[in-house]
């Protein structure tokens, strides 16, 4: 059998992206200036930085929960406290407004902190299991930390997806090792020279750099799991190594979030939550509206709202002032809108806003909005990952509730209706990992729901109790709670006696009959 160990190198071979040099480059999606280098991990870079992750891992897994969390407090501080630091760097790196910068990517970190932090020794706390046949046994499970867990992350939101993992896995008592996507590096390093200053075990959170080449060689190295926040296809490939290696990963891939605007939406909220959800970020989020469904019955005016408020969006350099839309992350997603819009225009939609990349320079792409559109189109069907919202009028929520569930994927959806309990009975009937009604986009800032997809939107859940517990080893310990007699009646010997006894017993109870007559099978 082929040794694991090659596939790293496979993939370096493979991976054209890989450049000859040795540092990785950050550079403004605004003016395209480089914003600073990092080295690139090379595989024993890998190796080394996982095994010193390992080692200090052992003390800090021995540490009473208590005492982990008032450690990772002392995180919480120092990012609140250097948060207009963390918002500078983001705002640049990426491109978004500094006001998502701060909303999106440092309060969530700080809050999820918080939360887990006071709750995780309630959470990590041994759970009794009820015997409901072997009274005289006591079952529990406990929760040991797995090791060191592999972060592998994207770029979108590069601080708080990355940290918000780390610290679930710090807290439940792992090393974390994380390797940040090659598009945003800087803003890691910020986070680990937080860390170092916190006076945090150096090597508990450690970081290596690189393209894809290296998020493999990081599930090489031996990590006892892998968190993957990434691309469907990607996430695959993760998938995949993992199975080799039989180590637990949680996949968090991409997303097509449908919007059902039903009849008796409110108009206003509907249409502000569109703009809002479909461009925040520049439509680069996973929970991004991809599509609307809109009930024909306020299709007209739903979607004359959304193009004027549009309209009103400011876009520009978020280094500069306020601006409502930035820039994109990652240049190729400009091409990604392109092709999209274009196959979409081909076969009948309308551009109704936007469209464009933006004259001037930098990567920038217009706020667009599509009409008539369907699902022969990939705009329908495909993720964007950009600031395009396409239209699909329909004539009831049936309709809706069966194109919403025509993907692939499934990670978030949403449902408006002035009727909560009618929006409710729609989310329940959508196949998504969550869908929100009359809200887009924040549950993934709320650290105790669980957050993830189904279908090709990925394996596992981040956040809530859950994912502390699955950074963990469950493990099952059961024991006598009275006294040990010589032997168990179903050990050896097997005689003629015991299995008499065996029959009656399952006959009492399993039997049919009422009680006494299963009491008499026994006598
Ligand atoms: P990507 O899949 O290209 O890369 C993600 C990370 O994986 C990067 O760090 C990359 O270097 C690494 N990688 C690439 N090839 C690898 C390999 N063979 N082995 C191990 N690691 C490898 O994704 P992206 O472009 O950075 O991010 C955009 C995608 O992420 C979108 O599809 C988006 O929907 C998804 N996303 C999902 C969530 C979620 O929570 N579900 C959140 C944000 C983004």
């Amino acid at each position: 059998m082929a040794a694991p160990t090659t596939i790293a190198s496979e993939l370096e071979r493979k991976d054209t992206k890989v450049p000859t040099r040795e540092q990785l480059e950050s550079r403004s999606p605004v003016d395209g200036s480089l914003l600073g280098t990092v080295p690139i991990s090379t595989s024993a870079d890998v190796h080394r930085v996982v095994a010193r992750a390992r080692r200090a891992q052992e003390a800090w897994g021995l540490l009473p929960i208590a005492e982990r969390c008032e450690r990772i407090l002392r995180l919480r501080n120092a990012i609140v406290e250097r948060a207009e630091e963390l918002v500078d760097l983001l705002t640049r790196e990426c491109g978004k407004p500094r006001h998502e910068s701060l909303a999106h990517e440092v309060i969530p970190v700080a809050d999820l902190i918080g939360y887990y932090a006071a709750r995780a020794e309630k959470l990590l706390a041994p759970r009794d299991i009820e015997m409901h046949l072997m009274k005289h046994r006591r079952s529990y499970v406990h929760y040991a930390p797995r090791g060191v867990v592999g972060i592998i992350s994207p770029w979108n939101f590069p601080f708080s997806i990355t940290m918000g993992d780390a610290v679930t896995a710090l807290v439940a008592g792992n090393a974390v090792v994380v390797k940040p996507s090659e598009v945003t590096p800087l803003i890691i390093e910020k986070a680990k020279e937080i860390w170092d200053a916190t006076g945090l075990p150096e090597d508990l959170f450690q970081l290596v750099h690189g393209y894809g080449a290296v998020g493999a060689a990081l599930i090489e190295a031996g990590v006892d799991k892998v968190v993957f926040t990434g691309g469907v296809a990607t996430g695959k490939r993760v998938a995949q190594m993992c199975g080799e290696r039989l180590i637990p990963c949680t996949l968090e891939l991409g997303g097509k979030a449908p919007l059902i605007a039903c009849a008796d939406a409110d108009l206003e909220r509907t249409a502000r939550a569109i703009v809002f959800g479909g461009f925040v970020n520049a439509g680069q989020v996973c929970v991004s509206v991809e599509r609307v469904y809109a009930h024909a019955a306020i299709h007209d005016q739903l979607l004359e709202r959304v193009v004027g408020l549009v309209s009103e969006l400011k876009q520009g350099d978020p280094t500069k002032g306020d601006v409502d839309v930035g820039a994109i992350t990652f240049g190729k997603q400009i091409d990604v809108a392109e092709k999209h819009i274009a196959d979409a225009v081909a076969k009948g939609a309308i551009v109704r806003a936007g469209g464009h990349r933006r004259d001037g320079g930098g990567q920038f792409f217009q706020p667009t909005v599509l009409e008539k559109c369907d699902h022969r189109m990939t705009v329908m069907t495909e993720e964007i990952f950009g600031p395009v919202v396409p239209f699909m009028k329909v004539e009831d929520e049936e309709e809706a509730i069966r194109l919403a569930n025509d993907s692939h994927l499934g990670l978030n959806a949403y449902v408006f209706t002035k009727d909560r309990d009618k929006g409710c009975r729609i989310a329940e009937r959508v196949v998504s990992g969550s869908v929100l009604v009359n809200d887009v986009l924040t549950n993934h800032a709320i650290p105790e729901t669980p957050f993830g997809g189904v279908k090709q939107s990925g394996i596992g859940r981040v956040h809530g109790e859950d994912a502390l517990r699955d950074m963990s080893q469950a493990r099952h310990v059961n024991v006598n709670r009275f006294g040990t007699t010589a032997r168990e009646p179903i050990w050896y010997p097997y005689t003629p006696e015991t299995f008499k006894w065996l029959l009656k017993g399952a006959r009492a109870l399993f039997g049919g009959g009422s009680i006494l007559q299963r009491i008499g099978e026994l006598l």
